[in-house]
């Protein structure tokens, strides 16, 4: 398996909508196991296709304690939502950063699994989400979307700042005369 590396905000990759998984194949599988990796190793409970390149409608959630209960959906849909509510978010995507965001509590969902069977589930709390979430990614819009413009611009030149920082090379060290 392999570690991916996560587009951060505000890259103009995790903006494009993701097309839907025609057929579920081997390489969609080995994408799944190298998403489920990328996102225990960052860590978080949730990662969406677009967020590793991967313009597709898939994306991975686990929001158990001990990474014991992973969870695939392809070209999901949301086929109701009920219990408004509001959660605090962050995102791999846009990290370092945490904010209150409306959304529903619980939700029914219809998706492919990782061997493109057809199956349907309930989802509340965090899971529920989570699920809308990522379900987001897919349609290229971010949980910093939700927030006030000047908070959105504030946390969007924090991480242009970051990002110029890690970009740039260190100057080697002068020698101490
Ligand atoms: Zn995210």
């Amino acid at each position: 398996m392999t570690r991916l590396t996560i587009l951060e905000y505000p890259d103009p990759r995790l903006r494009r909508m993701a097309v839907p998984v025609a057929r579920v194949e081997d390489h969609h599988r080995r994408l799944i196991d190298d998403m489920f990796e990328t996102m225990y190793d960052a860590p978080g409970v949730g990662l969406a296709a677009p967020q590793v390149d991967a313009p597709i409608r898939l994306l991975v959630v686990d929001v158990s304690d001990n990474n014991n209960d992973p969870l695939v959906l392809i070209n999901p849909n949301i086929l109701t939502r009920s219990v408004p509510g509001t959660m605090r978010e962050g995102c791999l995507s846009v990290p370092g950063f945490f904010e209150d965001v409306d959304r529903s509590h619980e939700i029914k969902v219809s998706a492919l699994d990782r061997l493109g069977k057809p199956f349907e589930m309930q989802a509340e709390g965090l899971l529920a989400v989570c699920i809308q979430h990522e379900m987001d990614h897919l349609d290229g819009k971010l949980f910093v979307d939700y927030l006030t413009e000047l908070k959105r611009s504030r946390i969007r030149k924090k991480l242009e700042k970051e990002q110029r920082q890690r970009a740039t090379p260190k100057p080697s060290r002068s020698p101490a005369l």
